[in-house]
């Protein structure tokens, strides 16, 4: 089986002392085993080593994001190799707010996956229409595109989390209804299944993000294609807790 991933993706957010204080709060919480739920949080680049050295060492952590190569003369960049040296075992990419706030395409994200790969990490990797797209009738079409540029540049699947996020659910309390993210999360899996092989759609696990709190968990994490949650500005909180409680 596929095994319930929770993230928490704490973007750009927190100060020293927030950050340490939400590290206490999920080392005291008692969480379902290992066996059971994977919890990663990604804090911003310049926490990373204080978290991943104050952090229980049943959770792990992710970057936000990474260089698409080789480090070298990329002025602001932080690279793959670097996280490699500091043993961070994860990385978020292709965030939507990453794809739209800074243009990142998709086959730069795709690029970086490769990369992230390669190198031994492993990927939390984003896709996610708009509301337009929605609107338009373009959501499957969007997000298949967005996973074929990575299933283009990719051979091995086995450390890649796929996470569907829909823009308008994003940090906007517009949860997708759990029939919503279930009808996506089974067609990306059927995509899976034609395009790259059988074996890698049963395995691959496809979480969703966008607005989960601790009210909406239970009832999206039923849903049998949904393998967990990428959580933004409830995972800054206890609540985080809950979330990863509702692991199934
Ligand atoms: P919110 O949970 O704040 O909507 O953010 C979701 C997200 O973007 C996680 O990567």
């Amino acid at each position: 089986g596929r095994k319930f991933f929770v993230g928490g993706n704490w973007k750009c957010n927190g100060t020293l002392e927030e950050v340490k204080k939400l590290v206490g709060t999920l080392n005291a919480a008692e969480v379902p085993s290992e066996d059971v739920v994977e919890v990663v949080v990604s804090p911003p680049f310049v926490f990373l080593s204080t978290v991943k050295a104050l952090l229980r060492s049943d959770f792990a952590v992710a970057a936000q994001n990474c260089w698409v190569r080789k480090g070298g003369a990329f002025t602001g960049e932080i690279s793959v190799e670097m996280l490699v040296n500091l043993g961070i075992p994860w990385v978020i990419l292709g965030h939507s707010e990453r794809r739209l706030l800074l243009n990142e395409d998709k086959e730069f994200v795709a690029d970086k996956v490769a990369y992230a790969l390669s190198q031994g990490l492993n990927v939390i990797a984003c896709v996610g229409e708009t509301l337009e797209q929605r609107e338009a009738g373009d959501t499957l079409n969007v997000v298949s595109e967005q996973t074929k540029a990575i299933a283009d540049k990719v051979v091995n699947w086995s450390n890649i989390v796929i996470a569907y996020e829909p823009v308008w659910a994003i940090g906007t309390g517009k949860v997708a209804s759990p029939a919503q993210a279930q009808e996506v999360h089974y067609e990306l899996r059927n995509w899976l299944n034609v395009n790259v092989s059988p074996e890698v759609a049963a395995s691959t696990r496809i979480i969703y993000g966008g607005s989960v709190n601790a009210g909406n968990c239970v009832e999206l994490a039923a849903q049998p294609d949904l393998d967990g949650f990428l959580v933004g500005g409830a995972s800054l909180k206890a609540e985080f807790v809950d979330i990863i409680k509702s692991a199934t």
